[in-house]
């Protein structure tokens, strides 16, 4: 049974009530807005700064939603509770010189927090740029009138650049965008396009048509790394209009500036990663999800939103047309599409008439083992290397990825069988050869490398497994004349340094580029020919269900480096060393055939009762002593059996995560899944408000407890 809520307070003579959100911890429930006492009514939407037990916060007048409560209730920590009848306390500034936030943005917001199940407060707070909180009502002010002024200017007029004629698929995916335009209601569309078909341009023509009519565009992207390669397109096309960039690489001043301009409507392009989902825009006519089906688009941490599956919301609220582009759509985005919810629009050419690589398979069962060196089988097939040979020989490039960073994954000792385990997690610490350390890379616990085994005294200790590091030393003595570009986390690490390897990539200066699947995405290199994938079979058996859709996308994305040109094309060809040639993902991958794999992998998931035929949540549970935990989850379970509808929801035993300890803290999680969205979210609303009433009563020495909505990698 849930506590009541507290008796409400009064305003006080002469005043009103107004409903504030603000970020309340997640222990004190779900909260919805908090109630104060201001002088004036205040539109929904508009900025305050409130008193919350003895701070002073940031706070979103909201409308009305769940039941009120008082503010200092929220708190209990800071300062007691008001008594019954006690007077609220007073608003203390509003930010008057901003606009209020747009009914549309409150909606969206509204919406996420119930879906993913967070305060609309923590949500709204959440997603603004974290420097409003620290200003001060008369400096924004101020800073608003310049920046009006600013904005006020027209950029300064140059010539557009001469536009490249569309090719017929091309042609036929604007055509599409444009008569969504025009609905009163328009669907989402799945811009299916292989690599090198013209994608790009396609949403560069899609946003001209917005602009041309005054409205903004909205331009998604998955990563930071790739953003400032299109915003150079965008900007190279749109030299007269303002566009603006957001994304966590931004200084907290740049970030505040970015979206006050969009907000007051001066930016016209939008580009940014996931956090740009929420930026505020008036005048939006257009949102475009570039690369969809990355995971990256799935927040993992606090409120765990989707960005892809918020821009067809946001499109839908707006009734303007979203499009989801991608070479390898997500298989929920796919079926979408199949079943007629998202209009399907395919590029299946590429520009210039370039033709996709030549997938080739190397079975690496064939392969003798070395002698010697505990009888490992060789880093390369011969006809692989010839291949690099050849490349090396016509003064072409090559790329060889492998989905690792680091030198080796794990120390190892042969003689006891001893492995450089963290002994924080339940993970293994990486060998990072250059620095001569083991790394966990969940923790961050970094030691000096032991110069014998700990545990028997050997000295004899050896990485186990390969990384990047090992493969550009491997590849460097198999081809002394190579010069070798690597790209990973590591050496991208410095700013400016992932451009400044690419850039040699794309002069030339690099004949073998090296790396982790950072360089699959995206670049567009000319003069590639090879592609070789050195090991991803790893992937098919992973425990996630979702592994080999990522997998295919990788290597789909993969192949999409080579043959960019047009005469190159014919003899560009990817390598895929595998001991499972004869796997079905890697017969579709042959052929390029991505709805072919799509149809296999979503008639194994209807079998299986996975998405999309099935909607998860994941319950995640932390605590120093796993039973903690355990009983958290176990009681957690009880309840969900006990709510109606109950029979059309399956709880499943709590289990570990991959990485099951952190720092120090196990981790639990448990899976629950429902027949549709609608049960599981129906589910889901009955059952979290109790949760966090269970956790506050009884399980006080539960670390953390989060609930994922449509999780990712489980
Ligand atoms: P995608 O995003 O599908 O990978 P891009 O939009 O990056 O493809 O296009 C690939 C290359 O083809 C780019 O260099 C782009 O400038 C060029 N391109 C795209 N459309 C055309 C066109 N209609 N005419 C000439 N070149 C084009
Ligand atoms: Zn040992
Ligand atoms: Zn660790």
């Amino acid at each position: 049974q849930l506590p009541a809520p507290p008796d409400a307070a009064e305003p006080g003579p002469g005043l009103i009530t107004v409903k504030v959100a603000v970020e309340t911890p997640q222990h004190s429930g779900l909260v919805g807005a908090l109630d104060y006492a201001s002088e004036r009514s205040l539109e929904p939407g508009t900025l305050v700064r409130v008193p919350l037990g003895r701070r002073e916060l940031l706070g979103i007048v909201w409308h009305g939603g769940p039941p009120p409560a008082a503010a200092e209730s929220a708190d209990a920590d800071d300062a007691a509770a008001p008594a019954a009848g006690h007077a609220l306390r007073p608003v203390t500034a509003v930010l008057d010189a901003l606009p209020p936030m747009q009914p549309v943005w409150l909606a969206l917001v509204e919406f996420a927090a119930g879906y993913y199940q967070r305060s609309v407060g923590e949500l709204a707070l959440a997603v603004l740029p974290p420097e409003l909180r620290k200003v001060d009502p008369t400096q924004l002010a101020r800073r608003l009138k310049r920046l009006a002024k600013t904005l006020a200017k027209p950029p300064a007029a140059v010539p557009e650049p001469p536009l490249p004629e569309l090719a017929p698929e091309q042609q036929a995916a604007l055509a599409a965008v444009t008569e969504q335009a025009a609905q009163a209601r328009p669907q989402a569309l799945l811009l299916h396009g292989v690599t090198g078909s013209g994608k790009t341009e396609v949403y560069l023509r899609a946003t001209a048509l917005a602009l041309a009519q005054g409205r903004q565009a909205l331009v998604l992207v998955p990563e930071i790394n790739l953003t400032p390669q299109l915003e150079a397109r965008f900007a190279a096309r749109f030299p007269n209009h303002r566009l603006v960039a957001l994304h966590s690489g931004l200084t907290p001043a740049q970030r505040l500036q970015h979206w006050l301009a969009a907000h007051l409507g001066g930016a016209d392009i939008v580009l940014g990663t996931r956090m740009a989902v929420f930026a505020p825009l008036p005048r939006l006519g257009l949102v475009v999800v570039d690369e969809e089906h990355d995971p990256s688009y799935k927040q993992q941490e606090g409120a765990r939103y989707s960005a892809r599956d918020l821009a067809v919301y946001r499109g839908h609220l707006s009734h303007v047309p979203v499009i989801l582009g991608s070479a390898t759509p997500s298989l929920e985005t796919w079926h979408n599409a199949q079943e007629g919810r998202y209009r399907l629009q395919t590029m299946a050419a590429r520009i210039g008439g370039g033709t996709l690589p030549r997938v080739r398979l190397f079975d690496m069962g064939v392969l003798p083992r070395e002698k010697g060196r505990g009888g490992v089988t060789p880093l390369f097939a011969p006809a692989v290397l010839a291949s690099l040979q050849e490349r090396l020989d016509r003064g072409e490039q090559s790329l060889v990825f492998l989905n690792r960073r680091g030198y080796a994954p794990v120390l190892h000792c042969p003689d006891c069988g001893w492995k450089s385990g963290c002994p924080h997690c339940s993970a293994w610490r990486v060998f990072h050869k250059g620095e001569r350390t083991l790394r966990c890379h969940h923790c961050g616990f970094t030691e000096r490398v032991p110069r014998a085994c700990p545990e028997c005294g050997n000295l004899d200790i050896a990485p186990l497994g390969r990384g990047t590091e090992k493969l550009e030393e491997q590849i460097a003595a198999l081809l002394p004349t190579a010069r070798i570009g690597r790209i990973d986390a590591d050496t991208a690490r410095g700013k400016g340094e992932l451009e400044s390897r690419l850039a040699e990539v794309h002069a030339g200066d690099v004949d073998i580029l090296v790396g982790t699947q950072m360089v699959t995405k995206g670049h567009d290199f000319r003069r590639m020919t090879l592609v070789v994938a050195v090991n991803p079979d790893s992937a098919l058996f992973a425990s996630d269900f979702r592994a080999p859709e990522r997998l295919f996308a990788l290597l789909m994305q993969a192949a999409g480096r080579a043959g960019r040109d047009a005469e190159a094309a014919a003899r560009s060809e990817m390598w895929v060393q595998t001991w499972h040639p004869m796997h079905p993902l890697y017969a579709a991958l042959k052929k390029h055939d991505y709805a072919a794999f799509a149809t296999t992998q979503l008639s194994e998931r209807a079998s299986a009762g996975l998405p999309p035929f099935a909607h998860l949540a994941l319950l995640r549970a932390e605590a120093r002593d796993v039973a903690v935990a355990q009983a958290f989850l176990d009681e957690a379970a009880q309840i969900a059996q006990s709510l109606p509808g109950a029979e059309h929801t399956m709880v499943y035993p709590p289990v570990p995560p991959p990485v099951s300890k952190v720092a120090g803290v196990e981790r639990l999680q448990m899976l629950v899944e429902a027949s549709s969205r609608g049960r599981l979210q129906r589910l889901l609303s009955d059952w979290v408000p109790q949760l966090h009433w269970l956790r506050q009563q009884q399980h006080k020495r539960l670390a953390r407890w989060a609930i994922d909505v449509d999780p990712l990698g489980i």
